[in-house]
């Protein structure tokens, strides 16, 4: 390809959608760039354990993603990390992609947006300061740090019952505190949960952080009750829910959902001819292999699409 000729897709992310967007798009011999702020593997990497991945059985969040990137690598694609896509524009019949704020400019003849979406914070005193001094909002990339330690990871649904189940393993004493009445976790979480020593406080809300160095306590008030109390922990584990990564889909112009999510019909097309959304971003289902699914969709519309230009 010549320097500076638009290649055939630029996938935005490295997640599950992205990779298997790449891999793909690669098979049906697509020239493909895909790019990540940070390094591959996106959320998945990040789950303590990967369950319900069909065909893999029990596997760590991490190994699976590698295990995507190297089945990627074998169609002569790589990752290419620490690649921020901070711009994207409409530019001719194409669009130019602007990598860690104009290192590069990168012209592409369609887009798959897969940039999945981020933590949600608490916004209560002492998160921002003892952010990396004990609060977190990532057991895998954390954890390990607290062995021995108290935690207290905050929201019960499917992450925080995993993140609180891997304290379990290695801590001496977890709290797993859910604003709501009851918790939001699949049943499947409930015994273990039990079994592993977890101490659940319901109906609570974390009202501050607290801490000069590094964590010493997180300040809860029952809901009902109205009752404070500080529980002495050196970690706080967040996990009340996510928010869509949706910057470069508002600076195209997306069409989005109520929530932020990008709008795509059922061929993970988005408002916009030539460009695409897959994974956590589009909001559906926030599972590795339904992001997947929807990366192997986007990748064969970027075909359809591209093709379409050739013609023309
Ligand atoms: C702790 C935890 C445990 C989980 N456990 C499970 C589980 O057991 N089973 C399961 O099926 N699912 C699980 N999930 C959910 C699953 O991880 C997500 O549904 C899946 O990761 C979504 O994939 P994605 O590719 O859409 O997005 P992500 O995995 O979020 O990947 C998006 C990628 O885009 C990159 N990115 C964002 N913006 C830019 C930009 N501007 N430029 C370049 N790169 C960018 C990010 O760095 C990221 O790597 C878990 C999630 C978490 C957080």
């Amino acid at each position: 390809m010549a320097e500076n000729e638009a290649i055939d897709v630029a996938i935005v992310g490295a997640g599950s959608a992205g990779i298997t967007a790449a891999l793909y798009a690669k098979r049906k011999a697509l020239g493909v760039r895909i790019f990540d702020l940070k390094a591959l593997g996106g959320q998945t990497a990040e789950a303590v354990w990967v369950e319900n991945y069909p065909g893999i059985g029990r596997i760590r969040g991490m190994q699976l993603m590698q295990k995507m990137a190297s089945h990627l690598k074998e169609f002569d694609v790589e990752v290419e990390e620490a690649a921020e896509v901070t711009g994207i524009e409409k530019k001719g019949e194409g669009f130019e992609l602007d990598i860690n704020k104009g290192e590069e400019k990168v012209g592409a003849k369609s887009v798959i947006l897969a940039t999945g979406s981020k933590y949600r914070m608490l916004n209560v005193p002492g998160e921002k300061e003892l952010y990396g001094k004990g609060v977190s909002y990532c057991a895998t990339c954390d954890g390990p740090g607290f062995k021995g330690k108290a935690v207290a990871v905050v929201g019960a649904g499917n992450s925080g019952a995993n993140a609180a189940l891997f304290f379990g393993e290695i801590c001496k004493k977890v709290f797993l505190v859910e604003y709501a009445e009851t918790p939001g976790f699949d049943a499947i979480y409930g015994k273990p949960l039990q079994e592993a020593g977890i101490e659940m406080l319901l109906n609570t809300q974390v009202t501050g952080i607290e801490g000069k160095e590094s964590v010493q306590a997180v300040k809860v008030k029952n809901r009902e009750s109205g009752e404070e109390k500080s529980l002495g922990v050196d970690g706080v584990f967040i996990y009340i829910g996510m928010l869509p990564r949706n910057a470069l889909a508002k600076q195209l112009g997306l069409r989005l959902d109520e929530h932020g999510y990008v709008a795509v019909n059922e061929g993970n097309a988005t408002s916009m001819p030539g460009v695409f959304a897959a994974g956590d971003i589009t909001g559906e289902l926030a599972q590795t292999v339904v992001a997947a699914g929807s990366g192997a969709i986007a990748a064969t519309s970027a075909f359809e699409f591209v093709k379409g230009l050739k013609k023309g």
